[in-house]
């Protein structure tokens, strides 16, 4: 298995490489030349396993050039109990019919994002080694509220790393903010940013594709890399907790080996639900693959369509981490409909660039189809909705971003008549967009954003997450807030310290 670049099929290079370097240098994403495939008993046994050493199985099929032995290294310590609050990793919750949550946020910050942020340090530290330029990595990371904290909280004080995150000044939940804002690590930066997610995103795109900014800094013998999911090593730990959820399936005896499970995802970048889809190319059987978007619904309307149309409207919603109308991972999906064609790919990335439009009529949009993709999305009131009735009728609590997600299943379901058993993701702990969950599940609350926490604590029974309390009285180290156009000075004094 080599990497290839979604506007080059020529390239070809390894894992490693491709992790290092985060987005190729022809502006493109890299992706495997080829994908795994995973025999049912295989998949069966990753039921027998405990997570880390299902990960670090599944992540090793998906990269070249790190060794099995390496690989479970890393897993332990990137999915050990000391670090997560649930001793299962990724728990699944059997709701009424036939629904599943996987619940993907018991990790230190409460959000999905650890599953790949706790991984990629390692992945990419041993990358550099490999590569043996003793170079120095830092890391640039834009952030709708999840990605920044998760990142920080992987890569804080590692030797040879340093790591800067850019989030929408207005764009977080408080505690999100809270969370990057009083962040430690002598090898950390944060600001803020004068715009919303697609800004701070595009203004980190362009630090990366000045070859002058990374000559410079190469003279200094240091190296730019990305942890957001433009990167494989985001991709491939994500794709683990696809094969465990359906083994887990199994071995509750709620669907037979090689039956389909459904699956449906609250995509904002389009990673996490590209992991599933790559899961289901390499054998497991994955029947729909619903997208689930908020009122942002630039994904629903493509993956309906064939048009991607970002030039419409940006709403601020309550599911922020989906607040994006430009979703970088759709990139890989185009290259793979494209049947690998790295030129078709890249004009349909200029489309987008000159025209922020971009259709795939013709054959692309015909393979589309056959994907198994579904997709639909689901407004602010029937998102609180969503979280009151889930809560009232099966005393499970979710929060915004998982509410969409179960709000558009259950009309996927009611659409379609589909029965086959289900996972909805569940992406984040309730208790850090606990203003939202509790207008939705009860009287408008007040207080500051510690008091809702005891709040939503007390009227759900579930216990604060200790990293979310422990922002109680944290110093806020980083206030500074930039324009989008001064991003890459910024990145120049950081680095100059
Ligand atoms: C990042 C995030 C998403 C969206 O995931 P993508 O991989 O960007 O599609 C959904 N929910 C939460 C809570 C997130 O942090």
């Amino acid at each position: 298995m080599k990497f290839q670049s979604t506007r080059d099929s020529g390239v070809s290079i390894d894992a490693s490489q491709a992790i290092l370097q985060g987005l190729s240098p022809d502006g493109g994403l890299y992706i495997a030349d080829s994908f795994p495939t995973f025999a049912p008993d295989e998949i069966k046994a990753f039921g027998d396993m405990g997570y880390a050493q299902a990960a670090a199985a599944v992540i090793g099929r998906y990269v070249n050039d790190y060794s099995a032995s390496e690989l479970s290294g890393f897993a332990s310590k990137a999915y050990s109990a000391s670090r997560w609050l649930s001793a299962g990793i990724a728990p699944l919750t059997h709701l009424d019919g036939g629904i599943s949550v996987l619940e993907l946020f018991h990790g230190p910050t409460c959000a999905f994002k650890d599953f790949a942020l706790q991984m990629l340090p390692m992945l990419l530290m041993s990358a550099a080694k490999k590569a043996g330029a003793g170079e120095k990595i830092a890391i640039l990371t834009a952030t709708s509220g999840d990605t920044g904290k998760a990142a920080i909280e992987g890569f804080a004080d590692v030797g040879g790393a340093a790591i800067c995150v850019f989030y929408p000044e207005h764009g977080t939940s408080d505690i999100q903010k809270l969370q990057m804002t009083t962040s430690g690590g002598g090898n950390v930066m944060v600001y803020g940013v004068r715009g919303n997610f697609d800004d701070a995103q595009s203004g980190v795109k362009r630090i990366f594709g000045s070859s002058e900014f990374a000559r410079e800094l190469g003279c200094r013998n240091i190296r730019l890399s990305s942890a957001n999911s433009i990167n494989w090593g985001r991709l491939a730990p994500q794709t683990a907790y696809y094969f465990t959820a359906y083994a887990s399936l199994v071995k509750a005896g709620r669907i037979k080996p090689g039956d389909e499970m459904n699956v449906c995802v609250p995509s904002g970048n389009f990673g996490d639900i590209l992991a599933g889809y790559i899961a289901k190319l390499s054998g497991l059987p994955v029947g729909a693959l619903v997208c689930a978007a908020n009122k942002n619904n630039v994904l629903a309307d493509f993956l309906g369509t064939g048009v991607y149309d970002s030039k419409r409207p940006f709403h601020a919603t309550m599911s922020p981490s989906m607040d994006i109308l430009v979703s970088s991972n759709v990139e890989r999906l185009l290259f793979l409909l494209s049947g690998r064609d790295g030129a078709r790919t890249r004009s349909l990335m200029e489309d987008l660039a000159l025209s922020g439009k971009f259709d795939i009529a013709g054959s692309m949009h015909e393979n589309l189809k056959k994907t198994g993709f579904d997709a639909g999305y689901c407004g602010e009131d029937d998102c609180l909705a969503e979280i009151k009735s889930t809560f009232e009728n099966e005393k499970y609590l979710m929060d915004p971003h998982t509410a969409v997600a179960m709000r558009v299943y259950r009309e996927y379901v009611r659409r379609t008549g589909d029965s086959r058993k289900a996972i909805v993701l569940s992406t984040a702990s309730p208790f850090k967009f606990a203003s939202s969950v509790l207008s939705a599940i009860g009287p408008a609350p007040s207080g500051d954003g510690f008091a809702m926490l005891k709040e939503l604590s007390s009227r759900s029974g579930l216990a604060v997450p200790p990293g979310l309390k422990a922002l109680e009285g944290a110093d806020e180290r980083f206030k500074e807030v930039v324009d989008p156009r001064d991003m890459q000075s910024a990145v120049a004094r950081w680095l100059a310290r």
